[in-house]
């Protein structure tokens, strides 16, 4: 093959990709958001279908001649043409024992999952899922197994997926490190005398008023409203089907406002991160070379690091007093600021405090990992989930609803997902220090100048980000190795100003 001739594939592909991207990104979308729920079997089939035809296109011959020899000639090309074909390539290892067929039973049995998962979280009856469930398991373990050779456990092959160079003997350290970090700090938090309002938590705030509220966060924190939009959904998540089209989706609590307020700033931080990446990585096919960890970074960084900081939160108490009248007349800016920071062990991940969140995944790490591996079955899941949080957090679920079934990862066989929320919050606090040594970061949030902490991002982590691992990543922005000092000490720090000890 004749460079110009890689080079013509690559811009074919690449192109290819993204309309596909775009058809795709749209479908899911709208099934999670107002396709009524009646249509969920017919609208499965069509997507698993449309899955499978891209798929097919992968298996092509035409393609994977392509990809092995730009793969093999990587560096007679310029730096990003190299970074494409080696992302290509490692895409091609990881589904070249995978047929067309298995693919499309593979996507069949994921959308059927998530409509069962629906219905079980409805009710709140684990039962009712179990049976689909055990089938996704099966199934991952499955493709897993077709594609892992000499590659260390099944759940190992998760991990390096979604954080390539991750294994469980990294994250088994990482875990022990956040587990003996976090607990001693909680106990102290529970065991403190510091009294906090938290009944305005709960007040009712009509939705047409949470919506003004998401809408002003939105704009504040520099997203681009003409490049993307908002919508609701059950569980909150971040759509990318084009340079120019960002989704984001909230889901809105009529007696808990704070819950949209932060999923709004969490999927904003992931649509701010879509935004901002240099436009010659969509032009060349990288531009979703970004994993999970490196996306929760930015997300929690909005949501915590900016979102949960004092002179952020006053922006947000002036704008929810203005837009809501009366109805926190008789909160005080203390109250409200030290109320949204209240940290307690609570059921829901989604909505937990900083401090407790790493906890939650924590448990979702032991369960998978365990699951992925065969060590445990779907069956009784429920109770040993019930009895983690027991353990943990010293709390049992009322129902399946606030327990196993409350987070929709799991209904997509996307295990390995969730500790990337947990590395996200250790690299986050790793780069918010890299950043105070350029400027004041308290400064910057007192004047609403979030324009000056998008630019620095954009500088110092989006540019770079699809053309690097994230280790590598972490230590071309902060200079060091990863470690969850930063975190733990951040943790430490904010606690025991908030609780006294
Ligand atoms: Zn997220």
């Amino acid at each position: 093959m004749k460079k110009e001739e890689i080079l013509e594939k690559t811009k074919y592909y690449s192109s290819w990709k993204s309309d596909y991207n775009y058809i795709m990104s749209i479908f899911s979308f709208d099934l999670e958001t107002i396709a009524p729920k009646a249509a969920s079997e017919e609208a499965n089939k069509a997507f698993a279908r449309i899955e499978t035809d891209y798929f097919k296109v992968l298996k092509s011959d035409d393609y994977i001649d392509y990809v092995k020899e730009a793969y093999l000639r990587r560096d007679e090309f310029p730096l990003e043409y190299k970074r494409l074909f080696e992302m290509q390539h490692r895409d091609y290892e990881r589904t070249k024992n995978i047929s067309p067929e298995l693919q499309y039973e593979m996507s069949l049995l994921f959308g059927t999952s998530y409509t069962k998962w629906l219905e079980a979280k409805e009710k709140g009856d684990y039962s009712i899922y179990q049976d689909t469930f055990s089938k996704v398991v099966d199934m991952t373990r499955k493709i897993l197994s077709l594609r892992g050779k000499n590659k260390g456990t099944l759940y190992d092959i998760c991990l390096d997926d979604y954080e390539p160079g991750n294994n469980e003997k990294i994250l088994d350290k990482f875990f022990k490190e956040i587990k003996e970090g976090i607990l001693p700090i909680l106990k102290k938090v529970v065991l403190s005398k510091v009294e906090r309002r938290e009944d305005f938590l709960e007040y009712s705030v009509p939705i047409p008023l949470q919506e003004k509220i998401s809408n002003f966060l939105l704009k504040f924190n520099e997203f681009d409203t003409n490049r993307g939009l908002l919508s609701t959904t059950e569980h909150p998540f971040t759509t990318f089907p084009s340079e120019n089209d960002i989704r984001v989706t909230t889901h809105y609590h009529e007696n808990m406002f704070t819950s949209n307020i932060y999923s709004v700033i969490h999927e904003g931080g992931h649509a701010i991160f879509g935004q901002n990446i240099p436009h010659k990585f969509f032009t060349i096919g990288l531009s979703d070379n970004i994993t999970s960890a490196m996306h929760e970074t930015i997300s929690r960084f909005y949501e915590n690091y900016i979102g949960r900081n004092p002179h952020y939160i006053k922006h947000i108490y002036n704008k929810v007093k203005e837009i809501c009248n009366d109805i926190f007349s008789d909160v005080s800016f203390d109250d409200f600021y030290k109320g949204i920071n209240i940290a307690k062990p609570t059921l829901i991940r989604t909505d937990s405090d900083e401090l407790t969140y790493c906890i939650h995944i924590l448990i979702r790490y032991e369960l998978e990992k365990d699951l992925v591996n065969g060590k445990i079955s779907t069956q009784g899941l429920n109770l040993e989930w019930n009895k983690k949080y027991k353990e943990y957090l010293g709390i049992t679920p009322p129902s399946d609803k606030e327990g196993i079934l409350q987070d929709v990862h799991w209904t997509g066989g996307s295990f390995g997902y969730f500790p990337s929320y947990a590395i996200g919050n250790a690299y986050g606090a790793m780069i918010l220090n890299r950043m105070k040594e350029d400027f004041d970061f308290d400064k910057a949030l007192e004047d609403g100048d979030l324009l000056k902490i998008k630019n620095w991002l954009k500088n110092n982590v989006f540019d770079i980000a699809p053309m690097n691992d994230p280790n590598d990543w972490i230590l071309k922005i902060t200079g060091r190795e990863f470690t969850t000092k930063d975190y733990i000490d951040y943790l430490n720090e904010k606690y025991s100003k908030l609780y006294n000890f």
